[in-house]
């Protein structure tokens, strides 16, 4: 019988020849607890034996690698009483010395004839090349021409050979592995036999086989998650019976006709596709992603007017209180002239009604807005997570609106969604994510991309001034502007300790600013600190232009939009991240006049630099959000929101695109032929591995 991962799972790595009580506390910090984990640690990289770099070739000032066998140990201690070991090193083109401080172990390790790889920095000590320090690899007795060589322990006292020969016990006891994907994908796709892809992983004949060995491996994982993200779209599909959305009521066009501009072309096939979904028979799970300033107000709005023109209600939850303030106020002025039909008022019509519910809601108008929840006299509800309290009783939910940003959990949508009877749910990101990406974290949803962005808007010129000469030509260009007719903000430094702090930081950078560079100006400052009434106050009269600049910290990061601001300067911008900076950049270029942005600060790590010049460069929220993922890798992006994550040990969302795209269209190809894997048992057990009980419950029952 072949084995199944769930078996290999459920034996300890102590039943391995060798792995006595200390070894396993090795294994245990690498969080190496079974078998399983065991074989899906895999090779950080692999030596070639025959096409390693020479001693002789080394060059000093530069890393270097080399296979060699150590030819003479000497311990000694310095003068100032340091242990030190010398190690001469000889791989047949040349001696190399390897000097280790405060490492008196090393004596021991490192016996005369013992093989090993050695890596580090190659320096030159009187005329010698040598290394200072190096990581050192034992090789143990393994042949072969390739070897795998293990990410290790901190504590580094499990050598690289040490795991291989576990891993090899593990592989024979393995055995025949079950192969969950049928033969006709492996074909199609080209992909390699599970049972040899874990051996040739570990113990490659050569190269190519690894790398073959890697992509079925990580084939696997992605088809894994992307098993339960399609199974868990069409459970939601199959248990829900979802509301048949009027589209063609005249609510809708009421509100297009209200607008000062026409519709994009893209703003225009997102409303298409999402009417489709609502009048559809299954509730609607849709993603809409779209640049900074794409319009996806206009889309979420319409959205929700369609619930409203067929009697139901609108609901509206965005991550932050100012965010939701800031949407609250945008979504009255856009349905300032949109009137609906009510016969039980004189004119038989009156204004849409919108209300706002945070935290910071008093007590009376808290209980106002219930009642008007509960008897339909609410048409649309705007807020934070407030909007998930028992109280919040809708009389009847239709639409769900929900500007996430990465910061709700599936749960949170969940509960949302739970306040209706199946309501369709849009959720929007403000944050371009690459496509691939976005299959891990909303592989559930459909999606949408707002992929145009309204006419007339020029890319914003972006500076990161170097040096201070280049730096006063921002604060120059604030003062050209705002004489221009123009207005700007100044973003105050990111602090992340304390909002408190933050807001004391930018209180001096406002009085600094007032006092001795724009005396002359009319200042403001906005912080999260400040009342909501005084903010709201400032920023009311920002919008009425009765300001020129704006000091602010990052409560300006979303949904701020007064097309008459035209430059921005940003402080200590190498403490923002690319999607903030982003974000914050946004808040201008949103009018017809040409706009600025200057991104002060010294670029004090090579990955704040590059952040800076990603930014300088391009305006492409999807580039931009390319060049993220780059430098943060994908675990900060993907989070940990959702189980699996953790399961792509091998899959690279950036080098492994394609794979991605497959796994997705293989997923959907196999759940829609056998919606809860009846005829796939050993894959519907992989899934059951990722996912916790209730949720298999969920998705298995038919
Ligand atoms: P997003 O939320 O996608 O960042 P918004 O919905 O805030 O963008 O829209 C950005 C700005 O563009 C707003 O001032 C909005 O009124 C304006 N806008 C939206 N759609 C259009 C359009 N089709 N033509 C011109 N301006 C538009
Ligand atoms: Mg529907």
């Amino acid at each position: 019988m072949a084995r199944k991962l769930r078996q290999l799972e459920a034996l300890d790595v102590d039943v391995l020849t060798g792995v006595g009580p200390k070894k396993r506390e090795s294994l245990s910090e690498m969080e190496i607890e079974t078998v399983l984990d065991l074989l899906t640690h895999y090779p950080r990289r692999y030596i070639d034996r025959t096409q390693q770099t020479e001693i002789r070739d080394l060059q000093a000032g530069v890393e270097g690698m080399v296979l060699a066998r150590v030819k003479r140990t000497q311990g000694r201690r310095t003068r100032q009483g340091r242990s030190l070991v010398e190690v001469d090193i000889f791989d047949g083109s040349g001696y190399l010395k390897c000097t280790f401080f405060n490492q008196p172990w090393r004596a021991k390790q490192l016996k005369e004839g013992v093989e090993g790889i050695f890596f580090g920095k190659v320096d030159m000590y009187k005329g010698r090349k040598q290394m200072t320090n190096p990581g050192v690899d034992l090789v143990g007795d393994r042949t072969g021409r390739i070897i795998p060589v293990y990410p290790q322990s901190q504590k580094a006292d499990l050598m690289t050979w040490e795991l291989s020969k576990f891993v090899e016990e593990a592989l024979d006891r393995a055995g025949e592995m079950v192969d969950p994907l049928p033969e006709q994908f492996r074909d199609e796709l080209d992909l390699v036999d599970r049972t040899w892809a874990f051996r040739s992983i570990h113990g490659p004949e050569t190269l190519n086989a690894a790398q073959a060995a890697r992509k079925r491996l990580a084939f696997d994982e992605l088809l894994r998650l992307q098993t339960t993200l399609v199974m868990r779209k069409r459970a939601v599909e199959r248990e829900s019976r979802g509301i048949n959305h009027v589209i063609d009521g005249p609510l809708v066009p009421a509100f297009h006709a209200s607008l000062p501009f026409p519709l994009t072309g893209a703003q225009q096939r997102a409303i298409a596709e999402i009417d489709k979904d609502l009048a559809g028979p299954h509730p609607m799970h849709r993603l809409l992603q779209g640049d900074v300033g794409a319009g996806k107000t206009v889309v979420a709005v319409s959205a929700l007017l369609v619930a409203v023109q067929g009697g139901f209600q609108g609901a509206f939850m965005a991550p932050t209180e100012v965010l939701a303030e800031q949407h609250f106020l945008g979504m009255r002025q856009l349905l300032g002239g949109v009137m609906i039909t009510d016969d039980n008022t004189l004119f038989a019509e009156r204004p849409v009604r919108v209300e706002l519910l945070t935290n910071r809601t008093g007590a009376a108008d808290r209980t106002r807005i219930h009642a008007g929840l509960l008897d339909g006299s609410v048409d649309m509800l705007v807020g934070t997570h407030a909007l998930l309290t028992e109280a919040v009783e809708f009389r009847a939910l239709g639409v769900v609106v929900i500007d996430e940003q990465h910061r709700f959990g599936v749960e949170q949508r969940a509960a949302l969604r739970g306040k209706g009877d199946d309501p369709d749910v849009l959720v929007m990101t403000a944050t371009p994510i690459p496509r691939t990406a976005a299959m891990h974290v909303y592989g559930d949803l459909d999606m949408t991309v707002l992929d145009e962005l309204p006419p007339g808007r020029t890319p914003v010129t972006t500076r990161w001034p170097r040096g201070p000469l280049e730096e006063s030509e921002a604060w120059s260009t604030v003062r050209t502007e705002v004489e221009a007719g123009h207005q700007a903000y100044v973003v105050c430094p990111l602090i992340e300790e304390s909002e408190k702090i933050q807001a004391r930081s930018a209180t001096d950078e406002f009085d600094r600013l007032r006092a001795e560079v724009y005396p002359d100006l009319r200042l403001a400052l906005l912080h999260g600190q400040m009342a909501a009434k005084d903010k709201e106050a400032v920023m009311t009269a920002f919008r009425a232009g009765e300001i020129d600049v704006l000091v602010a910290t990052t409560v300006i990061e979303v949904g701020v939009d007064v097309p008459n601001a035209t430059v921005m300067v940003v402080e200590d911008a190498d403490r923002f991240g690319i999607a903030q900076l982003h974000q914050l950049r946004g808040r201008v270029g949103r009018g017809a006049a040409h706009s600025y942005c200057f991104l002060i600060g010294e670029g004090s790590t090579p990955e704040g630099q590059a952040r800076l010049e990603a930014m300088e460069r391009t305006t492409d929220g999807f580039e931009l959000a390319e060049v993220d993922l780059e430098l943060r890798g994908e675990g900060t992006i993907l989070g940990t929101r959702q189980k699996g994550r953790s399961d792509l040990k091998l899959a690279s969302l950036r080098r492994d695109k394609d794979l991605v795209m497959e796994a997705r269209r293989v997923a959907f190809a196999i759940v829609d032929s056998d919606q809860t894997l009846d005829k796939h048992p050993d894959l519907a057990d992989e899934v059951q591995l990722l996912i916790d009980e209730e949720e298999a419950e969920f998705l298995f029952k038919s």
